[in-house]
Order: C-alpha cells, then structure tokens, then sequence
C-alpha cells in the first residue's frame, strides 16, 4: 500500500480494513501458544491504522496485501479453542495487528470472543488496540461489553509530537486513543491504558499521566518493555525514534 508520513489514520484505517476483511474473514498468519500474561493463546492477524516504527509485524502493517489467509470468526475460534485445549491455558488474544479498524473487522473481532466465550466458559479475552477507532467512534465500544474482556489501549506518545513519530500518523489524532479508555471505563469495560516505557524519560510519563488523569482516566499506566529485535531497532533508526532508557524484563507486548 502507498503511504507517506504522517497520514490520516482514520482514513488507513478503512483502507486497509478493505485489504484485510473479505466478507466476515480476516487476514491471519498465524496461530499459537504464547508465554505472556503468563500463558496465553494467540491469534497472529494483520493490518493497522498506524505504522509504528517499533512495530514488531511491520513489514505485514506495511504491506497488508501480501500476507496471511482469510479466516471467518468459526476458524479462528476453533485454532484458538484447539491451542488452548493442547495447553490447558484459558485466556486468549489477537495480536500483530489493530483489531479493530471499523465496523466489519469489529463484528469479526466480536464473532471470535462470542464462539470461545461460549465454548470456553468463564475464560478471558484480552483486546489490544491502538484505540483509535475506539475514540473516534464511541458507539463502538457498547459491542465490547462482554464478562470475560479486557481491553488494553495503547497509548503511543506522551503528546501530539511524539505520537506522530512514533505512529506515522498525524499528530491531531493524538487524543483518541486516551478518550477510547475513558468511553470504555464509563461503559464498565474493564480498560487501561499501557505505553512503551523505554521510548520516553521520567518526566515524559509523569506529563502523560497528569494528561490520563485530566481525562478522567482510571487505574494504573502499564510500562511496556521494548523488544529489541534487529528489525524493530533499524525501523527505529530509520524513522528517527530514539531510545531513552534501558526497561529489560519481562514484557507484555506480543
Ligand atoms: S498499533 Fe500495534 S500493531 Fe499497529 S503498528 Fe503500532 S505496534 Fe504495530
């Protein structure tokens, strides 16, 4: 897909929604067992609204169109389902990409929690999105009332500036991500906001903070721990991201 920098994420958003839904199915490329949150069953999708330079499935985000297979809420529900028997784990989640890029992939999104809460009662389901939609389209975030969901919203600067080169994409959407969190809290969702701790000082978190708090945002800032893959510190590089500090540990982005 062609894109400059910085570009309007709503608009990629729907773009690539387009290359990566085909009916109910989504693109994925793969599926698994994972050691986060202590033990989790991952679905490896594609497709974002942003192109983050620390994105560890960049050259997917980037090029949507060339990879994966399509598969329907159903075939996902049952890889997952059969992962997780395998594992005896019972928390689940989507990853590598943002599930949610507008009303198709969030009725996918919804389809896929549906089937495994029903087949696997009383099991969690952990959403992370970039929460752009989510902000920008509030009535959204009323299909994201199940149980069993937790959504975790990343926040990718600490202002406008930082976001937009972090994501590529243009530093007014900034807010929506922070206003997704709060229109999930006072809906009873549970959601919390996490950002990348290694890319941002002391001081640049605190400000982040004082800004989550003005928008009536509740609960703990989870600090991501940045993996350091050779592919992820060349697009860093390229795209003029530095790294701040050191946070080695454990981590709970992939
Ligand atoms: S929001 Fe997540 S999936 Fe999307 S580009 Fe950024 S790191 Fe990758």
């Amino acid at each position: 897909m062609d894109l400059k920098l910085p570009f309007d994420p709503v608009k990629r958003a729907l773009e690539v929604e387009g290359v990566v839904m085909r009916g109910d199915r989504r693109l994925y490329y793969r599926f698994r067992p994972a050691r986060y949150y202590g033990g989790i069953v991952t679905a490896d999708a594609i497709g974002c609204s942003f192109l983050c330079a620390y994105c560890w499935n960049y050259k997917r985000n980037l090029n949507p169109e060339r990879f994966g297979k399509f598969y329907s809420p159903r075939d996902v529900a049952s890889k997952l389902l059969d992962i997780a028997r395998k594992k005896g784990f019972h928390l689940y989640r989507i990853t590598g990409c943002e599930p949610i890029l507008g009303e198709n992939s969030l009725k996918h999104l919804i389809g896929v929690i549906r089937i495994v809460s029903e087949e696997d009662p009383g099991a969690g389901f952990i959403v992370e999105t970039n929460g752009l939609v989510l902000g920008y389209s509030k009535d959204m975030v009323n299909y994201l009332k199940f149980p069993n969901l937790m959504v975790r919203v990343a926040i990718k600067g600490v202002d406008e500036d930082s976001f937009e080169l972090v994501t590529g994409a243009k530093k007014e959407f900034f807010m929506y991500p922070i206003k997704a969190v709060r229109f999930l809290q006072q809906e009873n969702i549970r959601a919390w906001p996490a950002v990348m701790a290694d890319l941002f000082t002391d001081s640049e978190i605190e400000s982040l903070k004082e800004i989550l708090e003005k928008e009536n945002v509740k609960g703990e800032l989870e600090l991501e721990v940045l993996e350091k893959y050779p592919h992820v510190m060349e697009n860093m590089k390229k795209r003029g991201v530095p790294v701040k500090r050191d946070l080695r540990g454990h981590h709970e982005n992939v």
